[in-house]
């Protein structure tokens, strides 16, 4: 048995308090770290679909397009593989004075009626008789703009032409493709960063509202083709720098390529594709990207990861 030892008992408490003190300020310094980011990060949230619509194996009649609501301001359009086996991804986005629709899907389809029927949906449920529509590209490629000639005939839309020069001009970029512009849909900013390697006039989208950073083609489950990489080298490289101390709530890319299998994807004009991955990355796939064009040093080479393949053009 220990003798009792006043001297002792003090030093002991001394301890107790160092160590609470020290708790409590590992604690505080946890909860700092979190503290500017509470409820999901501070950005309006949405859902995104477990899975999307599966195309095939037997194509019918099934509609062209999948609509999902992420929220009452962001809907989502999947392309049916039936209609294109790229099954592009397009997005349209509510401001308070403007919409945008992000690409117009690959094909002949009946995009512009749908787009219309849900842009009439949303002005009912907000009591309004119209709102002027921008249509742009994440980038020019082919199944990105099939619905522009339709789309261009709707009322009070502009459609930016998928050129690097009227992207340039439309959004007012003055140091293309070191500098971000602008484009206020109305108390909705979107950031617009150049990201040119994947084809020239690649754009990404940063939406403040959500967190969502949209990609295109530069970054998404499935085959990163690239078709210059010192370009593409920068622009991942802006990306991470334009992120950096960001909420990045979801990258969404524009095809899903991979299945839910690590490091496999469905070959080449694959319709029915019953096990894909799912649509949305995160910022730490934008670092993996980075990193492995970092490693690569100018040279593109086909190189898998988990989730996405580098593949040279
Ligand atoms: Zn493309
Ligand atoms: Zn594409």
């Amino acid at each position: 048995m220990e003798r009792y030892n006043p001297a002792h008992m003090k030093l002991n408490r001394s301890f107790s308090v160092i160590a609470i003190l020290a708790v409590a300020l590992s604690a505080w310094r946890h909860i700092e770290a979190q503290a500017p980011q509470p409820n999901g990060g501070g950005v309006r949230s949405g859902v995104l679909p477990r899975s999307w619509e599966i195309s095939g194996p037997q194509c019918g009649s099934e509609p062209r397009f999948q609509i999902h609501e992420y929220n009452p301001d962001f809907y989502i359009l999947r392309e049916s593989g039936c209609s294109n086996y790229e099954k592009p991804f397009l997005y349209l986005l509510f401001g308070k004075e403007k919409a945008l629709l992000l690409d117009t899907g690959a094909g002949r389809t009946d995009v512009a009626r749908v787009v219309k029927s849900q842009i009439d949906q949303w002005l009912k449920r907000n009591n309004r008789d119209s709102i002027p529509l921008i249509v742009a590209h994440t980038h020019s490629h082919g199944d990105h703009i099939s619905g522009d000639k339709d789309l261009k005939l709707l009322p009070q839309t502009v459609v930016v032409e998928p050129k690097v020069s009227a992207v340039q001009a439309f959004f007012g970029f003055r140091n293309w493709p070191s500098e971000a512009a602008t484009c206020d849909l109305g108390e909705r900013i979107l950031d617009v960063i150049p990201i040119p390697g994947h084809e020239a006039a690649s754009i990404a989208i940063y939406d403040r509202q959500t967190g969502i950073l949209f990609t295109g083609d530069t970054l998404y489950p499935g085959r990163l083709y690239v078709q210059d990489a010192g370009a593409f080298a920068l622009s991942i490289q802006r990306l991470v720098d334009f992120t950096h101390g960001k909420i990045v709530a979801h990258v969404l890319g524009n095809h899903i390529e991979q299945t839910r299998t690590a490091y496999l994807d469905y070959p080449i004009r694959t319709v029915y594709q019953p096990d894909e991955h799912q649509l949305e990355l995160g910022r730490a796939h934008l670092l993996e990207l980075n990193e492995a064009l970092h490693d690569l040093n100018g040279r593109i080479e086909r190189t898998a990861f988990r989730d996405f393949t580098i593949w040279p053009e």
